[in-house]
């Protein structure tokens, strides 16, 4: 993206991505903020649903922070967590301790946000992402803690105040902190679609980016190759997409080889990303632990849960979407890049399970009619698969009857466009478009009165004008009002012309 040529090379300072990376190594950590997907919020019973054109109407006095209001903990958020935790293959504490952070700033009422410190819910995992050439890589995750989302500010132009929404403060969240194990821009976006694909899988978090339910802060440091240290980092804060982190975390890596050969250093320092300028910027120097004055909250015991209790939660865990796609490509053939897309969401990997069932053998053609057909209608909703009309075992059905030769392709299609709108069974559906017609007796009679009745057509087409093959199956078909099989009737005609004398 960036690793065009370079227009200058001023006393051998780097200006391109390519040159930077011939001397330095990049090295990244993430920490992903997941909101849950819990019916109320982390500490009280309001509602948990942040709607931007809704402020403030899901609001306690607890979220509001007025004085008196006690915490209680939802165990639905917890149990998300955990679940988030086993799938990513930590170890989950038994007992772990909520904590103050405190800091000021007007979307965070209390004062300070409940989080964990020194005793997260989940540490020491691992989640595996595939590198630029395709090899296998583990990267490690540090810890997963829960904690409360903030409130929303809203800076209004040209007015000298701003708004605050407490809808999304008291949220529930996890925070997911990845070992400094990335080593390129690709790899962080790799891993955090991994990551949503999985949390998605779980159905714990609907990570949408645009609309902040999954945030990124990146951490990005370079140092000389071969060095085993770390480089001094940066943290980058929220950024929005996929797209953006890439392009952030690129932009970020050239300036600290630009920094690093001037004979500058780096500060640790937290910085934003202008998507439009395409640079990055300080917004603040770094805050330590100890500005945050964490101590453990004296409202909330720390929270004990019991070993049989994450077994309960591991024995029902989905199964996830690496497993998944391995499984469709090794049992069933499905090409890596349709494992890839229906994988990444669970709805549409549940109905491709449930279309091929144990009919393994149509799955690959089950999956081409998802991606040209179902994905196309979807557009960019494919978890709507859930709410629409097709039933997974109708389209099975159709595609035996299309791969046994019962009905042709188009008629197949004709049925699929119906079943998709919900205009009747499949059952009636294949009935009233008939059993394709293969008769010789029916389509023989049919040709010969064609050939006969456009002599030259047929005479121009038998001397090598193939174009015109496509008149005469057309007219038959709409003579058989499409249930002829185009195939045959294909066949029919060329012997019907050899005959010709
Ligand atoms: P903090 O909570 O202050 O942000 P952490 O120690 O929890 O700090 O680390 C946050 C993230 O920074 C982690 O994802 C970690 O992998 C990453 N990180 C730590 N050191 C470096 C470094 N030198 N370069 C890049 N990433 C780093
Ligand atoms: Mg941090």
């Amino acid at each position: 993206m960036y690793t065009g040529p370079s227009v200058s090379h001023h006393m051998g300072i780097p200006t391109t991505l390519t040159e930077v990376l011939r001397t330095y190594e990049p090295v990244i950590g993430l920490e992903v903020h997941a909101q849950l997907r819990t019916e109320s919020k982390l500490f009280c019973g309001a509602p948990n649903r942040y709607d931007p054109e809704q402020p403030n109407q899901a609001v306690t006095e607890y979220c509001a922070g007025l004085p008196g209001q006690l915490p209680v903990l939802n165990v639905q958020a917890v149990d998300m967590a955990i679940t988030a935790g086993l799938a990513l293959e930590c170890t989950i504490r038994t007992h772990s301790v909520w904590a103050r952070k405190q800091y000021f700033y007007p979307d965070l009422p209390k004062g300070y946000q409940i989080s964990q410190y020194d005793k997260p819910i989940c540490e020491g995992g691992r989640l595996v992402i595939r590198d630029e050439q395709g090899e296998q890589r583990t990267i490690g995750i540090t810890r997963i803690h829960m904690e409360e989302d903030a409130g929303k500010s809203i800076h209004v132009k040209g007015r000298p105040y701003s708004l605050v929404d407490y809808s999304r403060a008291g949220v529930p969240l996890i925070e997911i902190v990845s070992d400094p194990d990335l080593r390129s821009a690709q790899e962080a976006t790799q891993y955090l679609r991994e990551l949503r694909s999985i949390l998605r899988t779980l159905g714990v978090c609907d990570g949408n980016m645009e609309r902040g339910n999954f945030r990124c802060d990146a951490n990005v440091s370079i140092r000389p190759r071969g060095q085993t240290s770390l480089g001094e980092r940066v943290e980058l804060k929220n950024i929005n997409s996929f797209r953006f982190v890439e392009q952030a975390i690129e932009i970020e890596i050239i300036r600290h080889a630009q920094v690093l050969e001037q004979g500058g250093t780096i500060s640790q320092e937290t910085r934003l990303f202008d998507p439009d300028r395409k640079q990055t910027r300080t917004m603040r120097s770094k805050e330590e632990a100890e500005d945050y004055r964490y101590f453990p909250d004296p409202d909330l015991p720390p929270l004990v849960v019991s070993e049989s209790h994450v077994n309960e939660l591991r024995e029902i865990l989905p199964e996830l979407p690496a497993n998944r796609r391995q499984r469709w490509m090794n049992t069933w053939n499905i090409p890596e890049e349709h494992a890839i897309s229906f994988a990444e969401e669970r709805a549409l990997a549940d109905f491709f399970d449930a279309a091929v069932g144990s009919q393994a053998t149509l799955a690959p053609a089950i999956a081409n009619l998802i991606k040209t057909e179902i994905l196309r209608e979807l557009k960019d909703t494919p978890e709507a698969i859930a709410e629409s009309k097709l039933k997974p075992e109708d389209l099975r059905t159709l595609i035996v009857h299309r791969e046994e030769g019962k009905i042709s392709s188009s008629q197949a299609k004709k049925i699929f466009a119906k079943l998709w709108k919900g205009a009747g069974s499949i059952e009636a559906l294949l009935k009233a478009e008939g059993e394709q017609i293969q008769d010789l007796s029916v389509l023989t009679p049919i040709i010969e009165a064609l050939i006969q009745a456009n002599p030259k057509q047929a005479e121009q087409l038998k001397a090598g004008q193939s174009k015109l093959a496509g008149y005469f199956v057309g007219q038959v078909m709409k003579q058989t009002k499409g249930q002829a099989d185009p195939a045959l009737v294909q066949k029919l005609l060329t012997k019907a012309l050899e005959k010709m004398g």
